[in-house]
């Protein structure tokens, strides 16, 4: 892809709404939940009632980007995301959630998608957010990956 070299250090920082949204100079009023870690707002787009996106306040690029140290994070947001769904009236039992896989982007910042019921979704979202395909993994997937990188370190 040609922006593959976007974040290297010879380049210009790249623009980043979710950056601008993190730290408050968009979109502020849409933030529904904020911690140390995690932002968390609804998606612009939703694709069934509830469709949330549980977003890390540090710029990591995509979920292949991150490591063994990141367990905890990810853990986090899986349980903020439930938290947030419930919180909202969702049902945490009809809920489809997961993180897009490279070279499938909608924006090049780390986030976690929350939709709910799942069972609602309409047709063309359902391939977008297919979980555990090529371009959309499951956190369970993602943790797994991360536990085993954290593993092979030690
Ligand atoms: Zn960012
Ligand atoms: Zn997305």
């Amino acid at each position: 892809m040609a922006d593959d070299n976007a974040n290297t250090e010879s380049n210009l920082p790249e623009k980043c709404i979710f950056c601008d949204i993190v730290n408050g100079t968009v979109d502020k009023e849409k933030v529904i939940y904020k911690d140390d870690n995690l932002v968390v707002f609804p998606d612009r787009s939703p694709v069934s009632t509830h469709h949330y996106l549980v977003v890390t306040k540090e710029h990591i690029r995509d979920a292949k980007h991150l490591d063994g140290n990141h367990v905890q994070i990810v853990e986090k947001m899986v349980n903020v995301g439930k938290q947030i769904l419930q919180n909202n009236g969702g049902n945490v039992d009809d809920v489809r959630m997961g993180f897009h896989w490279p070279p499938f982007h909608s924006v090049n910042h780390l986030h976690l998608h929350v939709i709910s019921p799942q069972t609602q979704m309409r047709f063309i979202p359902r391939g977008i957010f297919k979980v555990n395909s090529p371009w959309f993994v499951s956190p369970v997937w993602v943790l797994a990956r991360l536990k085993k990188a954290a593993g092979e370190k030690n």
